[in-house]
Parts: C-alpha cells; sequence; structure tokens
C-alpha cells in the first residue's frame, strides 16, 4: 500500500491510496476538495489520472473536502463513497453519481483495499473518517475532528501509518484576528484539534507499529509546520516513527508501506 496527499488545509483537501500489485492496482481519492481542474493537476503531478481511480470516498460535505466530487464522479463514472447524512447535504442521491451509502464502521472492500469508515464530532450532517488495511499494513485518517473518543482511539490504534489533524496552535489561534465565534467553532468540541489535543490522541494510541505519521490540514493562519511537527516529536520522543506535514499546496509526496 502506499499513499500521498494532493493538498491540506481549509483551502481543499484529497489524498490517494493505492494497493494491491501488478498492471492494475486499486486507487481511491479520499476527499476531493479542488475544482476538477485542480485536482486533475494534482493527481497528474502524482502521475495518476482521473480516470485511474476506483472510488472517490467523502468524509464530509465542507467545500474543502466534497469540493468537485460530484463533477469528477460523473464524468469519469466513478463509484462516490459517503454517509447518508452527506448525501442529503450536497444532493448526492439526485446528481447522477453511483451513489454508494457508508455506515459508520462497516468495512466495505474497494478492490485490494479494506476501508472503513468511522463516526467522529465535527459540525457536518454525519461525517466519517477512514483507516485503510491491504491485509499487511494499515493507514489511519483523521483531520477535521474536535475531540478524540475512546472509538477514535481503538480505530486508530496499531496503524503502520497515521494522518492526524494539526490544525491550530492554541495560542495562535488565541491571538488572530479571527472573530470570537469563529474561534469558538474552530476551537470547539466539533471543531478542529489543535496540536496539543493531536499529541494527546497520540500519546493514547498503540503506537508499537507506527512507521510514518504525517501531520495534516494545518491553519495556514494559525499554525506553523515547525509548530506541528514539534508537537508529534514531543509525544513520539525517540521513536524510529517518521514524520512528515502535508501542505495545502503540495500535500505530500509518496509513502509507502
Ligand atoms: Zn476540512
Ligand atoms: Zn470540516
Amino acid at each position: 500500500m502506499r499513499f500521498a496527499s494532493l493538498g491540506s488545509g481549509s483551502e481543499g483537501n484529497a489524498l490517494v491510496v493505492e494497493a494491491g500489485s501488478g498492471a492494475r492496482p486499486t486507487r481511491v481519492l479520499l476527499d476531493c476538495g479542488f475544482s476538477g481542474k485542480e485536482v486533475e493537476r494534482r493527481l497528474a503531478r502524482a502521475g495518476l489520472a482521473a480516470d485511474g481511480l476506483d472510488a472517490i470516498l467523502i468524509t464530509h460535505e465542507h467545500s474543502d473536502h466534497i469540493g468537485s466530487a460530484l463533477t469528477l464522479a460523473r464524468r469519469w463514472s466513478i463509484p462516490l463513497y459517503m454517509s447518508w447524512g452527506t448525501a442529503q447535504a450536497v444532493g448526492a442521491d439526485e446528481a447522477g453519481v453511483d451513489l454508494r451509502v457508508l455506515w459508520g464502521d462497516e468495512t466495505v472492500e474497494i478492490g485490494a483495499l479494506g476501508v472503513l469508515p468511522y463516526t467522529v464530532p465535527h459540525d457536518a450532517r454525519e461525517p466519517l473518517q477512514f483507516a485503510f488495511s491491504d491485509g499487511a499494513a494499515r493507514l489511519g485518517v483523521l483531520t477535521d475532528v474536535g475531540e478524540s473518543t475512546p472509538h477514535i482511539a481503538t480505530v486508530l490504534g496499531g496503524c503502520d501509518a497515521l494522518v492526524l489533524e494539526c490544525n491550530h496552535d492554541l495560542a495562535m489561534l488565541a491571538a488572530s484576528r479571527y472573530p470570537p465565534s469563529l474561534k469558538a467553532r474552530i476551537g470547539g468540541s466539533h471543531g478542529h484539534l489543535n496540536n496539543e489535543a493531536a499529541g494527546a490522541i497520540l500519546a493514547g494510541l498503540d503506537c508499537s507499529k507506527l512507521r510514518h505519521l504525517i501531520a495534516a490540514h494545518l491553519s495556514q493562519q494559525n499554525n506553523t509546520p515547525e509548530l506541528a511537527r514539534a508537537a508529534m516529536a514531543a509525544v513520539l520522543g525517540n521513536a524510529a516513527t517518521e514524520i512528515g506535514v502535508a501542505s495545502q499546496a503540495e500535500g505530500f509526496d509518496w509513502v509507502a508501506l
């Protein structure tokens, strides 16, 4: 299995996960939070094309995640997976797409990939986050979440790689010029994870197999890659886990497991 981010942050998110060998590996796109043109440009940068995708999975309806998913799914006849609540929020049931409804904690098999959607607290209709397995390795993804739950810790324990939201630095958000209501939304229990909260989640996980950790969904106003990386390093100590940071412009390059 390998994965790459096409971009990560409040202006757009998309992650590619690939599994299986041979001429035709299974390839899914998790979130499609850019314009169609931009997604295709970013796919090409990763050596891929939209017609090579086996599925598009959507975490929730916020524009930095849904983006051009409906258009792309329709244009290239790509099955589109999301919760019923998300489908309702974006009108996917009436959009002429091949809609596949996901239920929290029910694994679906997509080619060589086992895909586990799991529920999280976030201010959307029925948000899901995802864990992926190819039978040998496991990748956990957690962004757009206000706080941890015991369920999240169970799902993400024992992963080989994690993509973990480090949205903001608490002091930077407090000092920012954001209006109080927006600060409360971002920092609230259904908002986004700050560096410390992400670190606390990591500290509570079984990290015995963790080889790659990618900090994701960083705020460009209220965080820096250095602060996010330091928060993750403080938890992992001298563990042999590689720490990366996903950026809005570049995402991050392929990571092989
Ligand atoms: Zn988001
Ligand atoms: Zn969101």
